[in-house]
Order: structure tokens, then C-alpha cells, then sequence
């Protein structure tokens, strides 16, 4: 048989597994009709099991015999997927020191991963026929069903699917009934649908743009079909969404697909409503309530161009596109863009990646900009856009510190910020109490000798709930109930210690028996739709006290509240984590961003034990930005990241010594290497995790600093390399994060 120009004597394959390295096999008698590419997926068998790979290289030499290579089982794809997604994919793994097989898996869609084709699931919509136009109902007689049915679809223009039209209670047999009568027709078409020809972009007319708004698209129009990095630096309501409506109308018209990524607690119905409202072209949302083939069907009409417009979380910045022409990370500063296990990248870092390979902009948007951009703008690598003015009818909030020093505390909440609430309740209006704690009280202690609530298996308080009585560690689940007198001294006298969002809901229940208290935390809102039912009644804008955490600071806009009260902004001050002040002065920024109009600006009440804090001042006096300048020089002095970069070595076991002393033996190994090879890179600890035992294990790091990415990369591919082949590391759980978010 003759075999084609590209025969491959051997293929280099990706398997799902977390070493970091790949598989040689044999074709066998398998050739696709174009040859082998690397991206097409085959059958092998791996180990004892089937599996699926990923062709990642053909070549003609094997480390291996040629006697000793198994071949494969079969060929899944006569394409091969994505080249965009297998690029980034490549730069991922090598970039995150991660396994490229387990890379490449975990940006597949899961249907993908399993080995099902990668094509468009196809549906038939069905629409009435000339003579079903020109057909009364009362022609089909008793037909009374298929008469509502042929009524239903006379209402709709462009026809319905039929899982639309059997959600309405009509069946198969109906269609078939009318489809045979000649009334109406079915047409096939993919699960999502492309664009009607001639049709028009927009669905609704675009905003009439404000002065800072027009100038801030001006110059992102430039940037159209170059790489052109923009952070979009704008105060909350300063009209950054409408910048991007506007910017992707622009890329839609040059025929090319806008990726929009939004933080995981970002993508709310009412952000997808809007981008929905205003254009007609087809989008998709890549989010958790998805079935497996809907994320297919997704990810296939990106990759085909058909969907135009891509929205989604994090893992959405590994869908494909066929024209990409824009992508828009907004709200850059948020950590969920960051993967905290596993793969441990940042979306928003692979975003500017892919604009750079696709030669496309990418827009940072933020009202408190993550250090790590803001320096790269302030370098002049991006381009720096400010929105200083609020667009809509939204107003800025003052922000104002409360000392709580030797204040009596109800729930956490001091007598003057009790007095500013019950004056807004007065005035019929809407307050939102932010407490970053889930619980009733953070421990529970005892009164006689001391005794604090404490996890047997980490390092930390047990938090004190009431609904129902309980002890429960927030790191690592563990449950318990509560004991009836002091473990230690045997008095009854156990006490709360602090306040969580429950104490102070119940607080604020008996300050203000006349006013609903809606609480929004992780354990008030598990229920699927309960937090946005929650925020339909919080947007009914009558009189009401919110209590929640973290969850109400982001993404969502309440207009009718007019006064924030931070119970504790002390948590951020003075923590061992060189990231804790940027994320808690986001954090306050973006509470404050919440409340006000342009009649009742708002008020928000900084609680703090610290009212002489010169951080916290320069927030609360000149805001975010000062601030952001004030810590990036303290950074830049400090040689930390910005101004270095940093990989995280964790290393993981329940034996202590196993684990000190395996990464002690390595870090010298290492720094004896670094030393040999003239490489500039920074090697500390091994030192404890600041939990260092967390679920019965115990946690050390090892970190790795330079001032240059190329040593620095060297040096961590040098750590996983030694890793993995020595023995007694596969003893313990290790990993390695680059450029972590925090050090926990
Ligand atoms: P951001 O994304 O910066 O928080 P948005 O784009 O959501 O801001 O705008 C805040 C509010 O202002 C929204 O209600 C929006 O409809 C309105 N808005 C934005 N731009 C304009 C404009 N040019 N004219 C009128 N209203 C605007
Ligand atoms: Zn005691
Ligand atoms: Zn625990």
C-alpha cells in the first residue's frame, strides 16, 4: 500500500497524566486521509486501561526500540483540533510547569476528553409552509391539538426547535401529523445556529457614549488588528461595559469573534442580559450550569465561527476561535481568573498570550486595577484609558473610618453605625452591612480559662454556626457539635468570640424589628436561584438591611443603597501575605462601588482598631489608586512581585519530617545548581505554609524569586525535574505555582 507524503513512523502522544512527558506509539495500520498533524486524538492503550491521547508530534526515532512501542487502537479525528487552542495549550503547560497531556485535557470539553467528535449536534426547526400560511386553524377540525400547534408556530417568524416546541406540551406525533398535511416543515440546522444573513448587528441601539467614553473607544478602535493591551481604568458605573458593547460591535463588523471574560461571581443573568439585548448575532456563555453537550455545542460553534460573541469564566479563555478579534477580561483584579489546584494559571495572563499570538487587543478593565497591570501601564506597556466620571445616574461614596477601640460591639456594629443605619431606615432606604464571615462568631471560647474552639486537623479556629448548633472548620469542613462545658476546665461558661454574618444579622434583627434583614453568604444562598431571587427583591428597592460577605461586593450594583457599613477592615492590614493590603483595598473599593446615586450619593462606614493606619487613610482619603502607587513602591523597594517574579514550590504529607527533610536536600541541590549555572534567581525556605497544618498535613514552601523570567523558568523546570524522579519525593504531594496569588 502506498502510503502518503506525510506517514508518521512515529507518533508522540499526550496523555491525561500528571508527568511531565509524553508517549511514543506506532500508527499501525491507521492513516488519516491527510496525513498525521499533531492536535488529532487516537485510541491507545495505556497502561491497563483504554484511553484517549492527543497527537502532539509525528517523528522518525524513538528513545525507545521500535519492537517495544505498542501502536494504537484507532484514530478518533481525521482533523486535528484547534492550531489556536493546541498553541495556547503548549504555552500553558510550559509556561505553568505543568504536564502537557493533563493541559491539553483539561481545556477540552469533557465530551472532547472522552472521545466524541468534535462537530455541531444538529436540531430541526420547524416553521409553517405556504399552504400552512394560507390554513385556518378550523380547517383541522377536531385537531384540536395540532390546530394550537400550527397557530402557536404561525406566531413565530423564524420557525421554533422542537425541544421548544414539545416544552410547550406538544408532541412528535403533532409535527409529524402537520408536517404530512403539508402545513408545515423541518429544517436541520447545528445546535447553534449562525447569523441570518443580512441581518443586523445590533438588537437595540448603542448608548450615546459620555466625553472620557468617546475617547477611551477612539483609542481602542486604533488598536483593531494589532496586539494592543489596554487597561480600561474606570471608578464602578463609569461605563466600561458600554466601552466593550461598543468595541466588539466594531469587531463584529469586521467579521471577527469577540472572547469576553468575566469573574466567576461576574456572570450573572443580568451581565449576560445585557450583552443578549444589545446584539442579534449568536453568543455563548460557558458557565457551571451547563450540561456537558452544551459545552460542546459551544465550544464547536466558536471554534466554526458561528457564535460571534464568547462569554464565560475562566476556563472560557481556552475556547477556540475561528476569527478572534478582541479579547476583554473585565474586572482583571479578580482572583478567581487565577486556577488555585492543578493547572494553576491565570485567565487573564493567557489572555494577553493569545492577543499576542492572534495579533489582537486585549482590555484589562478595572476599577481598582491588580498591581501587576497597573505597573505595566504605568511602564507604558499598555495602554492606560481612565473613565474618572460615573456614566449613569450612580454617584461616588464617600468613604469614612469609624474607631471601634473600646467601643460595645452589637454583632460586630459600634452605636455610631448603628445611629447612621436606623437614620437611613428612617428615610426609607436600603443599607448594606459587609462582614467578610460566614457563621455565627469566628470561635467560641471560654470565659473561665481561655479555651478556644480549635480544628484537630489544622491549624485554625472552628467557626461557631447556629442553624443548625455546630462547630465547623472553614478549611477543611470538619464538623463537630458543641461541647456542653469547656473541654480544658470543665465550665459551662463558653462564649462567641467575635462576629460572622449570622451574629450580626441576629443583631440587627432585634435593633430593627420593623425592617426584613437579608443575609447573603455561601450558606444562605446554596440553593440554586436563591441568590438571584434575593436580588430581585433587593432591586424592588424598599427599605432593607443586607448582611453579607464577599459575595455582595462584586458585580452587582444597588442603587438603592445609600450607606455600607464595613464591620472590620482590619483583616488585611497586617497579614503575613505580600498580596492581603492590594486585594482588602479592592475589596473595600469595590463594597463602596455598590451604593449610591446621583440624589443620594452614599455613605460607607470603614469599621477599624487601626483609625491611624496610614494605609488605610490614604484609602479612605485619596482612594484606590494612591494607594495602588503607595504599594507598588513598597513593592519595588521590596523586590517583590511586580518587580520580581515568583514560583511557589508546596510541598504536602502527614509526615513532617519526610517533608523537611526532602526539601531541604533539594533546596540545596538547587541552590548549588543555580551557583554552577550563573542563573540570578532568589531560593528561600523550606519554611512552613502560614497554615501549616491543614487536614492532618503538613505544608511547607520553598520560593523561588528573580528578576527574570528565563532563570527563574529554568530553575522551576529544574525543581520538577528532580521532583520527579526522585524516589522519596512520591512520597508527598507537591506543586509548583507560577506566579502565585497568595501563599497560602
Ligand atoms: P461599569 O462597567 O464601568 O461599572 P456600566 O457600563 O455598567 O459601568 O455603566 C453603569 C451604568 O451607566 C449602567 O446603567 C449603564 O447603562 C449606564 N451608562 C453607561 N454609559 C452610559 C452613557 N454613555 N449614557 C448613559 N448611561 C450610560
Ligand atoms: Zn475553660
Ligand atoms: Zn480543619
Amino acid at each position: 500500500m502506498q502510503q502518503p507524503a506525510t506517514a508518521a513512523r512515529i507518533l508522540e502522544i499526550a496523555v491525561p497524566t500528571p508527568l511531565r512527558r509524553t508517549f511514543d506509539y506506532l500508527p499501525g495500520p491507521h492513516a488519516p486521509a491527510n496525513g498525521w498533524h499533531a492536535g488529532m486524538r487516537v485510541k491507545i492503550s495505556f497502561g491497563h486501561r483504554d484511553a484517549v491521547g492527543i497527537v502532539v508530534a509525528t517523528k522518525s526515532e524513538s528513545v525507545l526500540p521500535a519492537g517495544k512501542l505498542k501502536a494504537i487502537k484507532d484514530v478518533i479525528d481525521q482533523a486535528p483540533l484547534p492550531a489556536d487552542w493546541l498553541a495556547l495549550c503548549r504555552f500553558t503547560a510550559r509556561y505553568y510547569q505543568h504536564s502537557l497531556g493533563d493541559t491539553l485535557f483539561q481545556a477540552l470539553p469533557v465530551l472532547l476528553r472522552q472521545g466524541r467528535a468534535l462537530e455541531a449536534r444538529t436540531r430541526e426547526r420547524w416553521s409553517l409552509t405556504a399552504k400552512g400560511h394560507a390554513t385556518t386553524a378550523d380547517a383541522l377540525g377536531r385537531a384540536y391539538k395540532q390546530a394550537e400547534l400550527l397557530e402557536m408556530l404561525r406566531l413565530h417568524r423564524h420557525g421554533m426547535v422542537s425541544s421548544a416546541i414539545t416544552a410547550q406540551g406538544f408532541t412528535r406525533a403533532q409535527l409529524d401529523a402537520l408536517s404530512a398535511k403539508g402545513l408545515i416543515e423541518g429544517a436541520v440546522e447545528q445546535a447553534i445556529a449562525p447569523a441570518r444573513e443580512h441581518s443586523d448587528i445590533l438588537a437595540e441601539p448603542s448608548l450615546t457614549l459620555n466625553r472620557e467614553q468617546t475617547d477611551a473607544l477612539a483609542t481602542l478602535h486604533t488598536g483593531l488588528g494589532t496586539f494592543f493591551p489596554t487597561l480600561l481604568h474606570g471608578v464602578t458605573g463609569s461605563g466600561k461595559t458600554e466601552v466593550y458593547l461598543q468595541l466588539i460591535d466594531a469587531v463584529l463588523r469586521r467579521q471577527q469573534q469577540a472572547l469576553v471574560l468575566i469573574p466567576e461571581i461576574g456572570l450573572t443573568p443580568q451581565t449576560l442580559t445585557r450583552f443578549e439585548r444589545r446584539f442579534s448575532v449568536p453568543i455563548v456563555t460557558l458557565h457551571s450550569g451547563m450540561n456537558d453537550a452544551e459545552r460542546l455545542d459551544a465550544w464547536e460553534a466558536a471554534r466554526a465561527g458561528r457564535a460571534r460573541i464568547i462569554i464565560g469564566t475562566r476556563s472560557a479563555i481556552f475556547t477556540p476561535m475561528a476569527a478572534p478579534g478582541v479579547i476583554i477580561v473585565d474586572e482583571e483584579h479578580d482572583d478567581s481568573f487565577k486556577q488555585q489546584d492543578g493547572l494553576r494559571y491565570h485567565a487573564r495572563d493567557l489572555a494577553l498570550f493569545r492577543a499576542q499570538t492572534h495579533d489582537i487587543p486585549v482590555v484589562l478593565g478595572s476599577a481598582t486595577p491588580s498591581l501587576t497591570t497597573l505597573n505595566h501601564a504605568r511602564q507604558g506597556r499598555y495602554h492606560h484609558i481612565h473613565l474618572r466620571q460615573r456614566a449613569g445616574e450612580s454617584a461616588q461614596a464617600a468613604l469614612e473610618l469609624l474607631d471601634v477601640r473600646a467601643r460595645p460591639l452589637e454583632g460586630g456594629l459600634c452605636p455610631q453605625a448603628l445611629e447612621a443605619i436606623s437614620a437611613q431606615l428612617e428615610q426609607k432606604r436600603q443599607v448594606l452591612i459587609f462582614i467578610n464571615r460566614r457563621g455565627y462568631a469566628p470561635t467560641l471560647s471560654c470565659h473561665q480559662c481561655g479555651w478556644l474552639a480549635e480544628c484537630p486537623r489544622c491549624d485554625a479556629r472552628l467557626t461557631l454556626h447556629r442553624h443548625p448548633p455546630q462547630l465547623i472548620c472553614h478549611h477543611c469542613d470538619y464538623h463537630t457539635r458543641l461541647p456542653d462545658a469547656c473541654p480544658s476546665c470543665a465550665s459551662a461558661d463558653l462564649r462567641p468570640l467575635g462576629s460572622g454574618t449570622e451574629r450580626t444579622e441576629d443583631a440587627l434583627v432585634s435593633a430593627f424589628p420593623e425592617t426584613p434583614v437579608i443575609r447573603v453568604d455561601r450558606d444562605s444562598t446554596r440553593r440554586k436561584d436563591a441568590l438571584s431571587q434575593t436580588f430581585e427583591k433587593i432591586h424592588k428597592g424598599e427599605p432593607c438591611l443586607l448582611v453579607g460577605t464577599q459575595m455582595l461586593a462584586k458585580g452587582h450594583h444597588f442603587p438603592h443603597i445609600t450607606l455600607v457599613v464595613v464591620v472590620n477592615a482590619d483583616g488585611g492590614l497586617y497579614s503575613a501575605d505580600f498580596r492581603a493590603l492590594e486585594t482588602s483595598a479592592q475589596l473595600l473599593t469595590q463594597v463602596a462601588g455598590r451604593a449610591g446615586r446621583a440624589e443620594h450619593p452614599g455613605r460607607v462606614l470603614i469599621q477599624t482598631h487601626h483609625p491611624d493606619d496610614q494605609n488605610l487613610l490614604c484609602l479612605v482619603q485619596e482612594g484606590y489608586d494612591t494607594l495602588a502607587d503607595n504599594l507598588l513602591e513598597e513593592r519595588r523597594q521590596a523586590q517583590l512581585p511586580p518587580f520580581r517574579h515568583m514560583v511557589l514550590l508546596r510541598g504536602e504529607s502527614a509526615h513532617l519530617d519526610l517533608l523537611t527533610t526532602v526539601l531541604e536536600t533539594v533546596s540545596q541541590e538547587l541552590r548549588a545548581w543555580l551557583g554552577e549555572h550563573a542563573r540570578p534567581v532568589d531560593c528561600l525556605g523550606p519554611v512552613p505554609a502560614p497554615m501549616e497544618r491543614r487536614q492532618g498535613r503538613y505544608h511547607m514552601h520553598l520560593m523561588l524569586m528573580s528578576a527574570h523570567r528565563a532563570p527563574l523558568h529554568d530553575a522551576a523546570a529544574w525543581l520538577a525535574n528532580t521532583l520527579e524522579h526522585r524516589p522519596e519525593a512520591r512520597r508527598f504531594k507537591w506543586s509548583l505555582d507560577v506566579d502565585p496569588v497568595g501563599l497560602d
